[in-house]
């Protein structure tokens, strides 16, 4: 029935500990509930028992990784086959930017998102639980993934988007037979409402940072890219950040597997946010930001008022990292020269990444010849209308091979 490996789920805030039984979101000591965050607190004793000896580079899917989750001992997953992605180098960017990138592959998850990561932790749990209903307000990822894992745990999935949802990103919760919710408002009032109907109705929240469990599902991806290099650590792991789930996961797993003496150093955390919405960027800088407006077409990271503010900067400093923002002209930039020197087709949110970088090593902060591993994040069909503005326009041409001698004729 329970969860040896877990001590206690621990208010971010004041530091307040929990019963680790079942499903809590936040730390009731608080009037806004987001400022009472909780992080799950582990018996790492516990879990090298049951771990040890499997660090051996073999990654099936995340499963894998079960000593590490929250998840009662006889809980059945709910499970796509997630994680476990490829850590794929790219000798061509490596060698036009002068640093050595290799690529975690997360668009090859199942719902072509990082965000199954978290789904998987959280469907699982509230089947477990006995939940049938399932929701959460998203930009976009988090409904399709969401909607995908609810469909294959037998359960029902309604998502509030906000009226600036992409109409193609609808398409995929759709198609999984989500209801999804439109709200003629901004994404902090659809996520006003998920709370308000999870308190009404009993539905189980997914939403970013609100659900504890999201990180946690998160920092397997930190496992994996520590197992993948093993002996070899990159100075550098580049994220992408929203509401900051994921570089707080993503920190924290590096942290364990360094904990747990499978690594000995950590890489430094890279932070990268679009100009338009750099609230976490700018909080780390020690800026207060004045302006709320989540300004950018990279929709996944578009994020007015982030969640995971303290935990993201957090993992920036405790990692000796840096952040960076980039603009959106930067961000097209980057998705065609990562679809372009390595075949990786990516959406703007995900190739943030490498116009990360850029901006990284025009800063001093990256320096030529160290190592970076940057997280794709999401794929690149996610959002075809912006891959059309990055990619270069087709040559149209009568059905003549003398047009094609006049262009490309030797
Ligand atoms: C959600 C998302 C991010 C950012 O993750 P946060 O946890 O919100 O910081 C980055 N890229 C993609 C594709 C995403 O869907
Ligand atoms: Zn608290």
């Amino acid at each position: 029935m329970g969860m040896e490996h877990v001590e206690a789920y621990r208010c971010i805030e004041c530091g307040e500990e929990y019963e680790p039984d079942g499903i809590m979101y936040t730390c009731p000591n608080h009037d806004n509930p987001m400022d009472g965050l909780l992080d799950v607190v582990y018996d790492y004793d516990a879990i090298a028992e049951d771990f040890d000896g499997k660090a051996d580079g073999d990654i099936p899917d995340l499963w894998k990784y079960r000593p590490f989750l929250p998840i009662a001992e006889d809980a059945e997953p709910v499970t796509l086959g997630e994680g476990g992605t490829d850590l794929i180098e790219a000798p061509q960017l490596s060698e036009e930017l002068g640093v050595e990138i290799s690529v975690k592959d997360d668009s090859r998850n199942p719902t072509a998102s990082f965000k199954d990561r978290a789904t998987t932790v959280s469907v699982t749990k509230a089947k477990h639980h006995d939940h049938d209903v399932v929701t959460c307000a998203s930009t976009g990822n988090a409904a399709a993934s969401l909607a995908g894992y609810a469909a294959r745990g037998g359960l029902k999935a309604r998502i509030f988007v906000p009226e600036s949802a992409p109409e193609g990103k609808l398409a995929q919760p759709l198609v999984y037979g989500a209801d999804v919710i439109q709200v003629e408002g901004t994404y902090p009032e659809a996520g006003q409402l998920s709370l308000e109907v999870t308190e009404k109705y009993g539905w189980y929240n997914r939403n970013a940072a609100f659900n504890p469990f999201q990180v946690e599902g998160k920092r397997t991806a930190g496992l994996e890219i520590a197992e993948q290099t093993q002996g070899d650590v990159p100075d550098w792991v580049v994220v992408s950040v929203g509401d900051g789930c994921t570089i707080a996961g993503v920190w924290k797993g590096l942290k364990e597997f360094e904990k747990l003496g499978y690594i000995n150093e950590t890489p430094k955390m890279l932070g990268v946010q679009a100009e338009g919405a750099p609230v976490i960027h700018e909080g780390f800088h020690g800026e207060e930001s004045l302006d709320e407006k989540a300004k950018t077409l990279a929709d996944s990271i578009a994020v007015a008022a982030p969640a995971n503010l303290k935990k993201a900067v957090n993992a920036m400093e405790e990692s000796d990292g840096n952040s960076v923002a980039v603009s959106d002209e930067e961000i097209l930039k980057g998705e065609l020269k990562l679809g372009s020197s390595e075949g990786l087709f990516v959406e703007p949110a995900a190739a943030a990444v490498v116009a990360g970088v850029e901006k990284a090593i025009e800063k001093d902060v990256i320096e030529k010849g160290e190592s970076a591993v940057v997280v794709s994040s999401g794929y690149g069909l996610k959002d075809l209308e912006n891959a059309k503005k990055a990619g270069r326009d087709p040559y149209s041409l009568p059905p003549e091979i003398e047009e094609i001698d006049a262009v490309f004729g030797e």
